[in-house]
C-alpha cells in the first residue's frame, strides 16, 4: 500500500498515519518529522534544511523536499508500501510522486483526506505536544501522556512545537490554503480520492480509516 494522508496541518494526520503504519506493517514518510530530525543531526540534508523559515512554516523548495522523499522511499522498508505524511504539498509535488513511483513500477493506492472545522484545527493547535527526542505527538486534552508532561516512551519533557504558536499556525493554514488545498481536487480528478471525518475521537477516527482503506485496497 502507498498511501498519501492529506488534510490542513493539526487536523490528526501524524497519529493516524502512526496507527495506519503500525496496521497494515509500512513506514511512515513525514517530510516534516525528516526534516526536524537533520536539523537537529546538523548533516548535509539539515544545513540545506536551515535555509528555510520551516520553524515559522514556510515550505521548503520543491526540488529539496521530493530529493528527501525519493532518497527514504529506495530504502528497504518501503519495499512493502509506505504512507506519506506532509507530502506531496504542492502541486509539483504530487507530480513528482507520479514520475517517482513510476520509475519505481508501483502505484499509489490512494490519498485519504482528513477533514475537520477550522476551529476545531485551532484548538488541537494549542493543546498539541511533542516528544522532542523521539517525536511522538500528544494532545493535553485528548490524547494525554501517561504521565502529564512526559513522553511516553522515553520519559523526555514533552514541548510545543515552536511552529504550533498561533501566529505561526494562522500563516500554515494560509499556506495549506493556498498551495496544498489544490491536490483535494487533484487526487479527486484522478480517482484516488478518499475523506475521512478528522472531528471524531482519534479511535473512531482510526476505524472509519481502516473501514475506507479496507474499501480502497479491494477496488
Ligand atoms: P510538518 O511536520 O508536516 O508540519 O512539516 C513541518 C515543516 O516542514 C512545514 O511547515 C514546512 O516548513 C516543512 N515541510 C514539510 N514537508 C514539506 C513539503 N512536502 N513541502 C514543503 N515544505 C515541507
Amino acid at each position: 500500500m502507498i498511501l498519501v494522508l492529506l488534510g490542513p496541518p493539526g487536523v490528526g494526520k501524524g497519529t493516524q498515519g502512526g496507527r495506519i503504519a503500525v496496521h497494515y506493517a509500512i513506514p511512515t514518510i513525514s517530510t516534516g518529522a525528516i526534516f526536524r530530525a537533520a536539523v537537529a543531526k546538523g548533516d548535509e540534508l539539515g544545513r540545506v534544511i536551515q535555509r528555510y523559515k520551516i520553524e515559522q512554516g514556510e515550505y521548503v523548495p520543491d526540488d529539496v523536499v521530493i530529493a528527501a522523499v525519493k532518497a527514504r522511499t529506495t530504502e528497504p522498508d518501503c519495499e512493502k508500501g509506505f504512507l506519506l505524511d506532509g507530502f506531496p504539498r504542492t502541486i509539483p509535488q504530487a507530480d513528482a510522486l507520479n514520475d517517482l513511483l513510476t520509475e519505481q513500477n508501483r502505484k499509489l493506492t490512494g490519498a485519504l483526506l482528513f477533514e475537520a472545522p477550522i476551529a476545531d484545527i485551532v484548538r488541537r493547535f494549542s493543546g498539541r505536544r511533542v516528544c522532542p527526542l523521539d517525536g511522538s505527538t500528544y494532545h493535553i486534552e485528548t490524547q494525554p501522556p501517561l504521565i502529564a508532561g512526559r513522553c511516553d516512551l522515553c520519559q523526555s519533557v514533552l514541548i510545543r512545537r515552536p511552529d504550533d504558536e498561533p501566529e505561526i499556525v494562522q500563516r500554515r493554514l494560509e499556506l495549506y490554503n493556498e498551495k496544498t488545498a489544490p491536490l483535494i481536487a487533484y487526487y479527486r480528478e484522478r480517482g484516488l480520492l478518499t475523506t475521512v471525518n478528522a472531528n471524531l475521537e482519534p479511535e473512531t477516527v482510526f476505524s472509519h480509516v481502516i473501514t475506507a482503506l479496507n474499501s480502497l485496497t479491494r477496488q
